[in-house]
């Protein structure tokens, strides 16, 4: 009894190869489509640009193509590839298939790709949503950066050590301060475009490393030294000048 199951598996398992073999050796055509530009929805509905792909025995040596009963075209050697507009037949339902032919003339046929040819207008349909995306990404990169940088330590002390956190820091071309850059900026290689926190202009600003980010701290410091100077001095005076003046009153 279990012999003879065994047999019976082992039996069915060859049966099964060689019908595999024999699908293969008889060669049937297996055509795929793909889209090169334009829509595919759901439905088999497609427009724009497709190509036909056709993959047979190793002696297959010509392909037609169909577009239900026309011939669309025929290719003489491989890759038996051919691409076709839907924009250039009917809209509706269409049945794509291939006819090959062995060196010896052998007919094979292909299985029957079902489709529905649909207006051009909803490629349309199908890229707004795309570029919606795509415009909200661009929006959301250079806005939010914006709108956190806004207010942000704008009052802070000169020569002041500063944090430069994960986005790094740079220097701004205009008003030589460093400031920190925002995390997600329209980036240019090694630069940011960045407002700066201090001048309020924007620029695209190279990201520095940390030891040429102090120094331009300390920088900060000594250019304004001599103009802090003369405005204490010139305060002083003021209010020397107010006192003495008070005292000559007197
Ligand atoms: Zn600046």
């Amino acid at each position: 009894m279990k012999i003879k199951r065994i047999a019976l598996i082992l039996l069915a398992f060859f049966s099964l190869l060689f019908v595999n073999t024999v699908f293969a050796q008889t060669g049937q055509l297996t055509l795929r489509m793909s889209r090169d530009w334009g829509y595919g929805g759901f439905n088999g509905d497609i427009e724009g640009l497709f190509s036909m792909r056709v993959t047979g025995p190793a002696d297959l040596a010509r392909v037609e193509f169909y577009i239900d009963s026309a011939k669309i075209g025929e290719v003489t050697q491989p890759p038996f590839n051919l691409q076709f507009n839907t924009d250039d037949y009917p809209l509706g339902n269409h049945q794509l298939y291939a006819v090959g032919y062995s060196t010896s003339e052998q007919e094979y046929h292909s299985n029957i790709i079902p489709a529905n040819f649909v207006p051009k207008q909803s490629t349309l349909k199908f890229i707004l949503p795309v570029l919606g995306v795509i415009l909200v990404a661009v929006l959301l990169s250079t806005l939010v950066p914006l709108l956190a940088q806004r207010g942000k330590h704008l009052n802070l002390p000169l020569g002041a050590e500063r944090k430069y956190g994960a986005g790094g820091g740079g220097i701004c071309p205009k008003c030589h301060r460093p400031f920190a850059l925002p995390l997600f900026s329209a980036n240019l290689g090694l630069s940011k475009l960045a407002s700066c926190p201090f001048c309020g202009k924007w620029s695209l600003v190279r990201v520095e490393s940390i030891s040429k980010l102090r120094e331009a701290e300390k920088a900060e410091l000594e250019q304004a030294k001599p103009g802090e100077q003369i405005a204490s001095e010139t305060e002083e005076e003021k209010l020397r000048r107010e006192l003495d003046a008070s005292k000559y009153k007197e």
